[in-house]
């Protein structure tokens, strides 16, 4: 057996292919029941990973990948709030 130091590999729910962790979305289910995009990759609590492409966001929805992962409810706040994660366009600047 080959023992490779490698980069931590996390597996898209949409594609289900294995990915660069740091190269996913990572959601998290936290200790309180709570679903949210943890952006840091730090957050404690039960995570999943979709890459940042809207065709495995659309299959993880269709799919309910981050669901059956997180085993909760995911309200379509957090779908929204994924699709704002992707880098497709950049994002219009808030008004003050
Ligand atoms: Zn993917």
């Amino acid at each position: 057996m080959v023992r490779v130091k490698k980069i931590p590999q996390r597996m898209c729910v949409g594609c289900r292919e294995m990915k660069n962790k740091k190269a996913l979305i990572r959601v998290v289910k936290t200790p309180e029941d709570l679903v949210m995009i943890d952006t840091t990759g730090k957050k404690s609590g039960r995570g999943a990973y979709v890459c940042p492409d809207e065709h495995c966001l659309q299959q993880a929805i269709k799919s309910k990948g981050l669901e059956k992962s997180l085993k909760t409810k995911i309200s379509p706040e957090i779908y929204n709030n994924l699709k704002e994660q992707l880098p497709k366009e950049p994002l219009p600047q808030n008004e003050p």
